[in-house]
């Protein structure tokens, strides 16, 4: 979730590739396509020569360099010797076939001229030579790659050279028609849950005043969320494995993601979830996953759901970390937090109201096994920002929904949320969005206690049909 890392380039770096492509568009028909030659460039730049058998490896020798070259389609021999002839296909590809450069020597030359540093003067492929030859190999596909794109028949290729059919089917067929349908139940989920009377009023009344006066009815603000649904369903979700920033990152919708698109990251679903836990577990996740990404596409593009004051309330310790880091400054950090991990925690301990922990104890709760559980040193202040909530929230009711554990629309009752705390401690079989909203909850200092927290999380997705009382007997009564 962090911004696109850009490359600058010198004016004489943009020169060369010009030059280069140039030249590469007046060198002889080549049989490998420009989408095949981006594939190894983003290979090697991205350094899976080290761990990817298919991608040539420069830094092994001239045999190495040799490979590359044969794979770019360069008519050489490889006899593992770096000579002339594997010497003017490098400046060929490098430079452009009327560089000049066609012996070993002129292309040491080159490379000094480039400004590449020689330990020692001797000729020929030496040590020195051999490292500045790779880096130099490097250096252009990483230069390349950064404006090459890799097509879908490449990697079709690419990817049925090392897996066997049936995981090529998994993963072109299977995972992307699991998340077709997973899209699909987002979309219907959303439309549902917006068309509700109480949820709608619910957005009205828990709008900020700025932004009630910005939409003129709720008619107008909720035609805009549904046109807004309609722009994400036709725009649909987009493989954006090759450009995930971590391979955990599964589905996102910042960065370079277009907008009014959900961009998911195939690759993760394919290898870790399908080959590890099956096609259901694909289909169960990403139902949850594209609900809490279309929230954030509604929160951005419409109109936050609910106000920054009453997701405050739910969330004392809530952040706004986006905003920060879109005007540039450091996000603030989470308040009560407790910064030094276990040695500060019993510090943290004494701040928990004395009502949180003789409820937790009544409700069959372990708090200093919730407190264990998140006791590590640092928390990002992601773990509480009001968007990423919301969004949690979101996720967590379509997964108790779909589970018909709640009605669309209906309140979480307290139990489920006991029984789901207690999964996430001892089974770790609790859904993710349920962990970071808890998270944020304990961090913070277990303010307000949980039955309130419960009672705030559901007056943000829904129509409070209880009164708002702060007498304990009362919310007692809810318990039961
Ligand atoms: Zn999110």
């Amino acid at each position: 979730m962090k911004g696109k890392k850009i490359i600058k380039l010198t004016e004489s770096d943009l020169h060369r590739i010009v030059k280069r492509v140039i030249n590469e568009s007046q060198s002889p028909p080549n049989k490998v396509s420009a989408g095949k030659k981006c594939w190894y460039y983003k290979k090697i730049s991205e350094d899976k020569y080290s761990v990817d058998k298919r991608v040539p490896n420069p830094y092994s020798g001239a045999g190495g360099v040799q490979d590359f070259l044969i794979a770019l389609g360069f008519n050489i021999t490889k006899d593992w010797k770096f000579g002339n002839e594997t010497a003017k296909a490098l400046a060929d590809w490098a430079y452009g076939p009327r560089s000049g450069v066609d012996t070993v020597e002129k292309l040491r030359q080159q490379l000094i001229k480039d400004g590449w540093g020689f330990d020692n003067d001797i000729p020929g492929y030496g040590s020195d030579m051999r490292y500045v030859v790779a880096g130099m190999i490097k250096l252009t596909c990483q230069e390349l790659s950064a404006r090459c794109t890799v097509d879908g028949q490449t990697l079709l290729d690419m990817e049925l050279k090392e897996r066997p059919k049936e995981d090529v089917k998994a993963k072109y067929e299977l995972v992307p028609k699991t998340l077709d349908d997973s899209f699909k139940y987002a979309i219907r989920y959303w439309r549902e849950y917006l068309k509700k009377p109480e949820v709608q009023q619910k957005i009205w009344d828990n709008m900020s005043v700025f932004a009630f006066i910005t939409n003129y009815s709720l008619n107008s603000l909720m035609e805009k969320y549904f046109n807004a649904l309609n722009t994400i369903e036709k725009k649909g979700w987009i493989d954006h494995s090759n450009y995930a920033e971590e391979e955990e990152a599964s589905m996102y919708v910042n960065g370079d993601c277009p907008a009014y698109t959900v961009c998911v990251n195939v690759n993760y679903y394919y290898k870790e979830v399908y080959k590890k836990i099956g096609l259901r577990q694909v289909s169960i996740r990403t139902e949850d996953t594209f609900v809490h990404e279309i929230q954030h596409i509604l929160w951005r593009k419409v109109q936050q759901l609910n106000s920054s004051i009453s997701i405050n309330q739910a969330f004392p310790s809530s952040v706004d970390r986006y905003s920060a880091l879109i005007k540039g400054e450091e996000p603030p950090t989470v308040k009560n937090l407790t910064k030094n991990g276990i040695e500060n925690w019993s510090n943290f301990f004494y701040k928990v109201p004395e009502e949180t922990k003789k409820e937790l104890k009544d409700l069959g709760i372990s708090y200093d096994d919730l407190i264990k559980t998140y006791s590590r040193d640092e928390y990002d202040s992601y773990v509480c920002d009001e968007n990423e909530k919301l969004s949690n929230l979101a996720g967590y009711r379509s997964y108790l929904t779909d589970k018909s554990t709640i009605k669309l629309g209906g309140d979480i009752p307290i139990d489920v949320v006991v029984d789901e705390i207690n999964n996430l401690m001892y089974r770790d079989s609790s859904p993710q969005d349920f962990d970071a909203m808890i998270v944020c909850w304990v961090i913070g200092g277990m303010k307000p206690k949980l039955s309130v927290f419960v009672n705030e999380l559901n007056d943000l997705a829904q129509k409070e049909l209880k009164h708002r009382n702060d007498d304990p007997t009362q919310i007692d009564n809810n318990l039961a």
